[in-house]
């Protein structure tokens, strides 16, 4: 009887042991990759595959890596690219057309100008900026098969959209892994992966304008994709710069919006419309969301005024103000 009573409480113990919290437990990886801290929680096997792919699509769609697809394009106006860079450019001049060119991936010359691609920051006089747009506009790109060209001194970036096309293919390599769940962040562009012990996760959305968050959301099988102008800014003369440039005048987006959080199932989508939307302000913002039904999104104004669009408001914790059809 002993034993039996010895045996029943080893299986209870094993039982309680196993089923505890086994996310909880799940170790929190930390890399450096696409100007970024990225942090990986999930299966330990995984670790090292998301770390690699990581650096494999960085390799061909990052703008000042020399090995990029996107490096040649750029010193060569055109070239033959990868499937992944093809459809990437793809992915690019769709969100542009969804936007109406708000979201426009040929900004490159005028980034440069304002110094945001190596940190040494200056501000851009008017006429300068007015030189510099005559060599942008996505509609010049042309993308046929693998074949992608730029007219002579047009540049492309994909700094807009590259962290979610990645996140969509570790989505894919977490998926085709049966890895049941993970969270990845690539500098707090989060993408949920299936549930934590049962339940949703809940990501943190941070206040633009200090430390802290303005509330959560519960999500599962999502992408978070936050932009903002606190991301990446500078400071001349008392004046805050940032590095989300309004293709209609060449200076940093003030739309009224400081921050645009999309939340989607396509997080290549939703990192598009992120800065797309920040640019376009909350009007033409809400009019595209109204417009289509494959992403939701919490808006935080200049004033610090929350609205959370109605897909995702029952999942929100915080102060907002609703958004519906
Ligand atoms: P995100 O953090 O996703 O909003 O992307 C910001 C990055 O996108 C910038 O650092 C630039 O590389 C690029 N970018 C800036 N302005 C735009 C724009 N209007 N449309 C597309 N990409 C942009
Ligand atoms: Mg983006």
């Amino acid at each position: 009887m002993k034993r039996v009573v010895a045996y029943l409480l080893a299986v209870l113990i094993f039982i309680t042991v196993s089923g505890c919290n086994k996310e909880d437990e799940a170790k929190e990886y930390t890399f450096f990759g696409l100007n970024t801290v990225i942090t990986y929680k999930g299966p330990a096997e995984t670790a090292k595959e998301v770390e690699s792919l990581i650096n494999d699509y960085e390799n061909l769609l990052s703008v000042t890596r020399n090995t990029s697809d996107i490096y040649k394009i750029n010193e060569e106006s055109k070239a033959t690219v990868s499937d992944v860079t093809s459809s990437a450019v793809n992915d690019a001049l769709n969100i542009s057309k969804i936007t109406d060119g708000a979201f426009d991936f040929t900004l490159y010359p005028v980034s440069n100008a304002w110094g945001f691609t190596k940190s040494e920051y200056r501000v851009v006089g008017k006429s300068t900026l007015a030189a510099l747009l005559e060599k942008t506009g996505y509609e010049n790109v042309s993308l046929e098969g693998n074949k992608v060209s730029v007219p002579q001194g047009f540049m492309i970036d994909l700094g807009g959209i590259a962290k979610g096309i990645i996140t969509d293919k570790i989505s894919s390599l977490l998926t085709e892994k049966k890895v049941e769940s993970a969270l990845v962040s690539l500098g707090g562009n989060v993408y949920t992966h299936g549930k934590k012990n049962g339940k949703k996760w809940n990501v943190a959305i941070r206040n633009p304008f200090e430390d802290g968050n303005i509330g959560t959301v519960e999500v599962s099988d999502m992408a978070v994709i936050t932009s903002g102008g606190y991301e990446r800014n500078f400071t001349i003369d008392g004046k805050e710069y940032h590095h989300i440039i309004d293709p209609a005048t060449g200076y940093p987006a003030h739309s009224g919006l400081s921050s645009v959080t999309i939340v989607s199932k396509n997080a290549t989508l939703a990192d598009g419309l992120s800065t797309g939307i920040f640019v376009m302000g909350y009007d033409k913002g809400v009019k595209l969301w109204q417009s289509r039904d494959d992403f939701d999104m919490i808006l935080v104004d200049d004033d610090g005024k929350v609205y959370v669009t109605e897909g995702i408001s029952k999942d929100f914790k915080g102060k907002f103000t609703k958004i519906g059809k």
